[in-house]
């Protein structure tokens, strides 16, 4: 499932195809994704400018002209990948293709998603912080709001798992399986200890390492495990040094990588290294 770093990636790769270009139509084959498309949803988007990219937790943001933002997220197996004309991508499978953007150049942006679970929607700007799937989220772990202090008051007198904590897209937005292990791994602090009883040394490395390794993932656009890929259809490079990895040596002491189940999600550690 994508998570921040891949959608950033999918940003930083679609805006200089995309950016100041204008829709001139919208194709939906299937509406049904998560939710179904609003039914005016063509009629929004068609004939507006894309004048800018964004991105808030997991969801890109494409500011249309002044009155329109439309918001995407990619849910488990979406990908928006921009063709120029003529463009055929052998990896696809049309039969997924469920919504096509085509551009005042020629070129099209097609939302590929076999599994459905992504979304798409139009909203004012100035409703975007208080839109449903916006409005509870916590602060981005690449901002200032998310540094030790806040941490550690979200940690307080929680049972959770840590791991679980990271997670949590109120607590800090945009984190999934792959990066809350990697982040937990690099701060040598295991996903099972409980959030409250966490070291104030330990709530610092974490915050730390949070954005190094979200950086680190984005300089090497994104993690492919299953189908993702960014808007030029290329896969993502960054390689996880402990997600989906037991039973081979940690990357630092050469011990086998472990693997525990936190909150019904998979988590990977090294017993040696994380405490
Ligand atoms: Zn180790």
């Amino acid at each position: 499932m994508p998570e921040l770093p891949e959608v950033e990636s999918l940003k930083n790769s679609l805006a200089p195809l995309v950016m100041g270009r204008t829709i001139v139509r919208v194709k939906v084959t299937e509406p049904r994704l998560r939710r179904r498309l609003a039914p005016g949803f063509a009629a929004q988007v068609a004939g507006r400018r894309i004048e800018r990219l964004g991105r808030r937790a997991k969801y890109l943001l494409m500011m249309l002209g002044a009155d329109g933002v439309l918001m995407i997220h990619l849910g488990m197996s979406g990908s928006l990948t921009h063709r120029e004309n003529g463009f055929i991508h052998e990896s696809l499978n049309p039969a997924h293709d469920h919504v096509e953007f085509e551009l005042d150049d020629g070129s099209r942006m097609i939302y590929n998603d076999p599994r459905r679970f992504g979304l798409m929607k139009v909203v004012e700007p100035r409703l975007l912080a208080v839109t449903i799937e916006l409005k509870r989220l916590g602060p981005e772990p690449m901002s200032e709001d998310f540094n030790a202090d806040y941490l550690r008051r979200k940690a307080r007198g929680r049972k959770a798992a840590i791991k679980n904590l990271l997670m949590d897209q109120q607590v800090v937005a945009g984190i999934g399986n792959i990066y809350a292990s990697e982040i937990l791994f690099r701060a040598g602090v295991r996903p099972t200890r409980r959030a409250g009883l966490l070291r104030r040394a330990e709530i610092e490395k974490i915050v730390q390492f949070t954005p190094a390794v979200l950086r680190e993932a984005i300089g090497n656009g994104g993690t492919t495990f299953n189908d993702y890929m960014d808007g030029r259809g290329r896969q993502g490079a960054f390689r996880p040094q402990v997600y989906d990895r037991e039973g081979q040596p940690c990357p630092r002491c050469t011990r086998p990588l472990r693997q525990v189940i936190v909150g019904q999600r998979s988590s990977f550690f090294c017993s040696a290294c994380q405490r």
